[in-house]
């Protein structure tokens, strides 16, 4: 038998501090969002995913970012999450920001990929259901795709949107020339864009240096942070070692030559830093990526309770 969830009353005790506005949008992100990527597939305990998402919505943490193939297999993030929904969430629907992706390889075939209106409309059809939803607040092009026309994946957004199957549209990983491009394009079909969503931490700085934060900024775009802790080398999880049950021992999308000399070495002066400004090693990567001037919330991913606790104490 389930334990029903009832969430904490106090859980917005802190909104003054944990909110930011989505660039020029009516939105509110709290500062902290917590993704799917990891942690929530059918590869992962049900009631480990489920104690995560709970202690995030009973401390603020309003925004829950998916994508289509997030999990393994691909899809079960999504699975997981509708689970949520049916177990606990249904009551908060309206207290929640939800959003997915398609764009990368989802299932096989040439309409599972890239950025056709055949794509991306039958792929929010597989999302809502896998989440029991009925619209997802945000609903982003994962990718640029450099080999369909523009025009045909923006107006499938824009669609989408018109078809009431998500409140938003968001852009993420594409690079600056396409990406003003759909700022106009979206602009004039009062389909503004709301957010995009970069990958962004102290060991890469992307964002900064090709001049897509400061075009979000100047354009009045949210700028949504991922991976802020680089998959978890930004934090006291490699400084000994691998641990067996850390996403590099996998050794798939974080794998074990990313722990070199050099990195220790930064690590060790990240230490002595974090030390002076009490706070652990994460702490301080998560609040050297908030403190980036455009940054509206930093989406953390966490294999247990203790590492969201860690990462909301910024
Ligand atoms: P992070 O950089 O926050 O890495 C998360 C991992 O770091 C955790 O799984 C955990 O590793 C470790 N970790 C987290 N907190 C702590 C802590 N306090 N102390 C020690 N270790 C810690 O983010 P992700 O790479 O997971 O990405 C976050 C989200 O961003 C994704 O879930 C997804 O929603 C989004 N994203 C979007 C992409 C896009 O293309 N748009 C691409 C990638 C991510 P361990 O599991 O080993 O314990």
């Amino acid at each position: 038998m389930i334990q029903p969830y009832i969430a904490a009353e106090d859980r917005y005790a802190n909104i003054r501090t944990m909110y930011c506005r989505c660039g020029n949008s009516g939105v509110m992100l709290p500062r902290i969002s917590l993704g799917f990527w990891h942690n929530f597939g059918a590869d992962a305990r049900y009631d480990r995913s489920r104690a995560i998402t709970h202690y995030a919505f009973d401390h603020g943490v309003t925004h829950f970012d998916l994508a289509n193939n997030y999990g393994i297999p691909y899809g079960s993030a999504e699975i997981t999450f509708g689970r949520l929904m049916a177990d606990d969430f249904g009551p908060y629907r309206d207290e929640l920001f939800i959003s997915t992706k398609a764009g990368y390889d989802m299932w096989p075939g040439v309409y599972g990929n890239w950025g056709s209106r055949k794509y991306l409309m039958a792929s929010i059809s597989q999302s809502l259901r896998r989440m029991r939803l009925n619209y997802v607040d945000l609903f982003y092009s994962h990718r640029y795709d450099p080999l369909t026309p523009i025009e045909e994946t923006l107006q499938a957004m824009v669609d989408i949107v018109r078809q009431g199957r998500a409140l938003y549209v968001g852009i993420s990983n594409w690079p600056l020339e396409p990406l003003k491009q759909a700022v106009q394009y979206l602009r004039e079909r009062d389909v503004p864009l709301l957010a995009y969503q970069g990958r962004l931490n102290m060991l890469d700085r992307a964002p900064l240096e090709n001049g897509i934060l400061d075009f979000c900024r100047q354009e009045g775009i949210g700028f949504i942070a991922y991976s802020p802790l680089a998959q978890g080398l930004l934090s006291d999880r490699y400084i000994n070692g691998i641990p067996a049950d850390s996403r590099m021992a996998q050794e798939e999308y974080l794998t074990s030559d990313k722990r070199t000399p050099e990195l220790l070495a930064f690590l060790r002066e990240l230490q002595q830093q974090a030390q002076q400004s009490r706070r652990t090693i994460a702490q301080e990567a998560l609040h050297w990526v908030m403190e980036q001037a455009g940054v509206t919330s930093v989406i953390v991913g966490a294999s247990s309770v203790d590492q969201l606790a860690d990462n909301l104490e910024f």
